[in-house]
């Protein structure tokens, strides 16, 4: 067997990002060892039984002793004080990383602890569920899934190459980008969509109770798929929301706006006007199975898929 790429990573947080991480890691052999730090003992005891690292702690600092790569996993609120804590244990040399949502709030919230020499390059692997916890996560969960770096001025050129074949091994594609241009691209194609999505299943939640009901009933006819955005992660949106908020009013205003348009052209009964909108929509979809980022199959590809991931966030 090859030598593997990193002599110990250290996993900090092991929900289903963490978990994912560490069954790919192990499943390709690319750490002499794993380290798994997280905040409770449940979580940690459950980590351990799923045999998914070679050492467990709650004490993050401990885990991150002697690492080479650190991939801190937590909701992006918490991203902060687990830098300040991991700090004074980091190794010269390691490669620091995370895989937060957003980026420009993490780098703020981080990049103040991190000591001379430890190279920090924050991450995001565009692939996730509505899933949360150890259990969650799966090997294959990055396969075929961008994970965008949004490198710091003066990033070491050999560290970004090193985590990008870290990345690529795990089966993903890599981008980069500034991190401004990364949450702003986010608050589109993830934040807002969980955003409406949480909006509408909580309108239904509203309505009297024998109208509930038929909701549920029919809700294969568009309904389930906005379920399926709205049961992700309170802590982790709650969290995105926050550290993304600029971005995602901004996002929200178009969309409001665009509602209206199309509220004014049902008033007036102007139907050209929904067909055209309805019409240019479709083709985002093509171009989306087209990119190899989803299957075209009439249940989106849930059936086939199985556990695997069916979104971007
Ligand atoms: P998760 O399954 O809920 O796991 C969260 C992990 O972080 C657990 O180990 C948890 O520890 C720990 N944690 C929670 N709050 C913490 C805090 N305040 N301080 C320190 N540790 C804390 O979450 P996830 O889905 O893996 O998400 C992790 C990160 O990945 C988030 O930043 C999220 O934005 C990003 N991300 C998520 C997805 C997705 O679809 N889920 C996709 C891409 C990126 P305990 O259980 O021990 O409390």
């Amino acid at each position: 067997m090859s030598k593997p790429l990193f002599e110990k990573i250290a996993l900090v947080g092991i929900g289903l990002i963490g978990s994912s991480l560490a069954r790919v890691i192990c499943r390709e052999g690319l750490a002499g060892h794993i380290a798994i730090a997280t905040r409770s003992a449940e979580t940690l005891k459950r980590a351990e039984e799923l045999k998914l690292g070679d050492g467990y702690t709650t004490d993050a600092k401990e885990a991150v002793r002697g690492a080479d790569l650190v991939v801190v996993s937590v909701p992006v609120g918490g991203s902060g004080a687990v830098a300040e804590v991991i700090a004074p244990a980091l190794t010269t040399g390691a490669i620091l990383t995370d895989v937060g949502s957003t980026k420009v709030s993490v780098i703020a919230r981080m990049q103040p602890f991190v000591p001379e020499g430890v190279h920090f390059i924050p991450g995001h692997p565009l692939a996730g569920t509505e899933k949360s916890g150890p259990d969650a996560g799966f090997a294959e969960l990055f396969e075929n899934r961008w994970c965008i770096f949004t490198p710091l001025e003066g990033t070491d050129p050999a560290a970004l190459e090193k985590l990008s074949e870290f990345w690529r091994r795990c089966g993903s594609h890599i981008d980069t980008m500034e991190p401004q241009h990364h949450d702003m691209t986010m608050a589109i194609v993830s934040h807002l969509p969980h955003m409406i999505a949480y909006n509408i299943v909580g309108t239904a939640d509203d309505l009297e109770t024998a109208t509930k009901n038929k909701v549920i009933k029919y809700s294969a006819t568009g309904f389930r798929d906005f379920t399926r955005l709205a049961s992700s992660d309170p802590t982790m949106w709650r969290d995105v929301c926050l550290n993304n908020r600029d971005a995602i009013l901004e996002m929200l205003a178009r969309f409001s706006e665009d509602l209206a348009y199309l509220q004014r052209a049902l008033r007036w009964c102007q139907g050209d006007k929904l067909f055209d909108f309805f019409t240019r929509t479709r083709a985002i979809r093509r171009s989306i199975i087209v990119a190899g980022q989803d299957v075209d199959v009439p249940d989106f590809g849930r059936q086939a898929l199985r556990n695997l991931p069916l979104t971007q966030e």
